[in-house]
C-alpha cells in the first residue's frame, strides 16, 4: 500500500486534476464522519471533510489518516471554516492553521482556507501548508454575486493553487455573471465558481464546462452545507455532470415558484433514454426580464413556460404556432441559432394524446370543465380533431366566449343532468394538493371516461367519484407527461419516450402522496386524533 507520506509527495509532483464533484461530508463526532466517508468512497471518489461540524475537529485526524491509508485513490479537502466565514469554527486562526497543517499531514490533498484567514497570516505559514497539500483559497459572499474582478485580484495577491468564490444568486443572469468571470479567468487560474441559492443551479451544474475545476454537492437533501446545494446523486444521475461539455444544450423550466416542478425529473430522464447531450434545469425566475436575459446569454436552446408567464412571454416572441396565438398563452421556447424566440402550447397535445390513445375524437362529445388557459388549450385543440365540445364555468360568462371563439357550446350546471359524455375533463385547479373537492359529484358524473388535469394528488377526489360512477379514469400525469413529449420532439427532432416519462413521473407522484399520507398520520398520531 502507498504510504501517506509518498502519496503527498507525488501529489506535489503532478498537478492535481480533480474529479467534477466534491461531496461534503458532515457530522457531529469523528466516528460518524469517517463512517459516512466510508460509504460514500465506493461511488465518489473526491470528498470534503468539513471538520468546523465536529466539536473538536483534532479528534478526527488520527482516523483521516487511516481512512488515507485505505483509500489511496480518494482525493479529500480539509475545510474547518471559521464562523466568521460562514462555518462553524469558534476558535482563532492558529488553531484553524494547526488543524489543516495536522489534516494535510494524515492525507488530505486539499486544505481549504478562507481568504479572511488566510490574510491574517504570514505568507510562510500558507507556504508550509502548500508543501503539504493543494490550498483552495476560498471566498463566499452570502448575499449576492458581485465584485467577483476585484476578488480574485485580492486573493491572487495569496499564492494559492485554487481560487474558489462562492456567490449567492439572487437572479437567474448571476449565474451568467459567474460563469462569464469563469470562462475570462480560468485560463490564468485554476478557479472554482459557483453560485449558492435556489436560482444557483445553473452554475453549479454549468459551472464545470465554464472552467470551474470542481463543483460542490451534498450527500443526502439533509445534509446541504450550503443553500441550493444539489445532491451527489441528483447531479450525477439527473443532470449528468460529468457529460456536461461545450455542446450540451441547455433547457429548463422557468416559472416563479418553481422547486416543486416534476419538469426536471422527467425531461433529464428523457434526454438520457434518448442519449441527448443536452440537460434540464428548473430556472426560479423572478421577472420575465431575468428570464429573456438568460435564454439569449446562457444561451437556453428551449424552455417550458409555466405560471406566472405563460401569457406575457407571448408579446416577446418572434413567431408562434397557431395553437399560441389562439390560446394567447405558450409554454414552449425555442432559441433558433439566429436568436430568434419561437413560441408553441403543448398543452392541446398534452389533452389529445392520452385520449386518442383510448378513443376516436371525430364526433367525441367531451366536456371541459373551466375557461382558463389549460381549458383553452384543450377546447382548441379538441375541436381541431373533430370533437363535439361543451364547456362549463363556475362564471358562464368566460365558458360562452370560449365556446364562441372555438365553435363549442357552453352549458349551465342545472343541466348537466340531461347529457353523458364520452369525456369529462377537469381544467380547473379543483382538487388540487390539500383539497379534498371535486368539480362535480358522483350523479354528475356520466361519462365513460374521467380526465383531470390536476395531477397532485396522483388521484384527485373528481377521479374517486368518477370511479365510483362507473367512468375509466385518466390521471393528470399522463397530460403532463405528454406535454412536456411534445416539448421534447419540438426541442430535439426526435420521438419522446412518453412511456418512461410516464413511469418515471407516475412513481414520483405516487411516493409524494404516500409521504404526504405518512406524515399526515403522524401528526394525527401526535395530535392524538388515534
Ligand atoms: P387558470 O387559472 O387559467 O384557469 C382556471 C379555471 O378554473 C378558470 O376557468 C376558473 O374559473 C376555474 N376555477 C378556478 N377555481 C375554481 C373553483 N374553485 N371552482 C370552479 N372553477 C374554478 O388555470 P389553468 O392554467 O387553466 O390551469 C387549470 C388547471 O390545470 C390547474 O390546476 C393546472 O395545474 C392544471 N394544468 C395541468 C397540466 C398538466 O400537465 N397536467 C397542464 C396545464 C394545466
Amino acid at each position: 500500500m502507498t504510504s501517506v507520506a509518498s502519496t503527498s509527495y507525488l501529489s506535489r509532483l503532478r498537478p492535481l486534476r480533480p474529479p467534477r464533484v466534491c461531496v461534503a461530508v458532515t457530522a457531529t463526532d469523528p466516528a460518524e464522519l469517517i463512517e459516512k466517508a466510508e460509504s460514500l468512497a465506493r461511488d465518489n471518489s473526491f470528498l470534503e471533510f468539513r471538520l468546523d461540524y465536529l466539536s473538536k475537529p483534532a479528534l478526527v485526524i488520527p482516523k483521516i489518516k487511516q481512512f488515507a491509508e485505505y483509500h489511496p485513490h480518494i482525493m479529500t479537502i480539509a475545510t474547518c471554516r471559521r464562523a466568521s466565514s460562514g462555518g462553524k469554527f469558534k476558535g482563532s486562526v492558529a488553531a484553524q492553521l494547526d488543524i489543516l497543517l495536522k489534516a494535510a499531514d494524515a492525507g488530505c490533498q486539499f486544505v481549504d482556507l478562507e481568504l479572511q484567514s488566510a490574510s491574517q497570516c504570514k505568507p510562510a505559514q500558507v507556504q508550509k501548508i502548500r508543501e503539504r497539500a493543494a490550498v483552495v483559497l476560498s471566498f463566499h459572499d452570502f448575499r449576492a454575486t458581485k465584485n467577483l474582478e476585484q476578488t480574485l485580484e485580492k486573493m491572487t495577491a495569496i499564492s494559492a493553487d485554487f481560487y474558489k468564490i462562492v456567490t449567492t444568486a439572487t437572479t437567474l443572469y448571476d449565474n451568467v455573471v459567474m460563469m462569464k468571470f469563469l470562462e475570462k479567468h480560468s485560463d490564468r487560474h485554476s478557479l472554482v465558481g459557483l453560485c449558492m441559492g435556489e436560482q444557483g443551479i445553473i452554475s453549479r451544474v454549468l459551472g464545470v464546462r465554464a472552467g470551474s475545476a470542481f463543483t460542490f454537492a451534498a450527500v443526502s437533501e439533509d445534509e446541504r452545507t450550503a443553500p441550493g446545494q444539489v445532491t451527489a446523486q441528483e447531479l450525477r444521475s439527473t443532470y449528468r455532470i460529468d457529460n456536461v461539455d461545450a455542446a450540451t444544450r441547455v433547457y429548463g423550466v422557468a416559472g416563479d415558484p418553481i422547486s416543486h416542478s416534476l419538469s426536471p425529473l422527467v425531461m433529464n430522464a428523457a434526454l438520457r433514454r434518448e442519449t441527448v447531450n443536452g440537460v434540464y434545469l428548473a430556472l426560479h425566475a423572478k421577472t420575465l426580464k431575468d428570464l429573456l436575459a438568460c435564454i439569449r446569454d446562457i444561451p437556453l436552446h428551449g424552455v417550458s413556460v409555466t405560471m406566472p408567464y405563460k401569457e406575457s412571454i407571448v408579446s416577446h416572441l418572434d413567431n408562434s404556432d397557431s395553437q399560441t396565438t389562439k390560446i394567447g398563452a405558450c409554454n414552449t421556447v425555442v432559441r433558433a441559432q439566429d436568436g430568434k424566440l419561437y413560441g408553441f402550447n403543448t398543452d392541446g397535445a398534452g389533452v389529445v394524446r392520452p385520449l386518442q390513445q383510448r378513443i376516436t375524437l371525430e364526433n367525441a362529445k367531451i366536456l371541459v370543465i373551466g375557461a382558463g388557459g389549460a381549458a383553452r388549450a384543450a377546447v382548441f385543440g379538441l375541436k381541431e380533431r373533430g370533437a363535439e365540445v361543451y364547456i362549463l364555468n363556475r362564471t358562464p360568462a368566460p365558458a360562452q366566449t370560449l365556446a364562441r371563439q372555438a365553435k363549442a357550446k357552453s352549458v349551465k350546471r342545472a343541466d348537466l343532468k340531461k347529457y353523458t359524455f364520452d369525456v369529462i375533463i377537469n381544467a380547473t385547479p379543483v382538487g388540487m394538493g390539500n383539497s379534498k373537492d371535486s368539480p362535480l359529484n358522483e350523479n354528475e358524473i356520466k361519462a365513460k371516461y374521467a380526465f383531470d388535469m390536476v395531477y397532485t394528488p396522483f388521484e384527485t377526489k373528481f377521479l374517486k367519484l368518477a370511479k365510483l360512477a362507473g367512468a375509466e379514469v385518466i390521471p393528470g400525469a399522463e397530460m403532463f407527461v405528454q406535454q412536456a413529449a411534445r416539448q421534447f420532439e419540438i426541442w430535439t427532432g426526435k420521438p419522446a419516450p412518453w412511456d418512461e416519462m410516464l413511469r418515471v413521473v407516475s412513481k414520483a407522484l405516487t411516493e409524494e402522496s404516500a409521504n404526504k399520507a405518512a406524515q399526515n398520520d403522524h401528526r394525527k398520531r401526535s395530535d392524538g386524533d388515534y
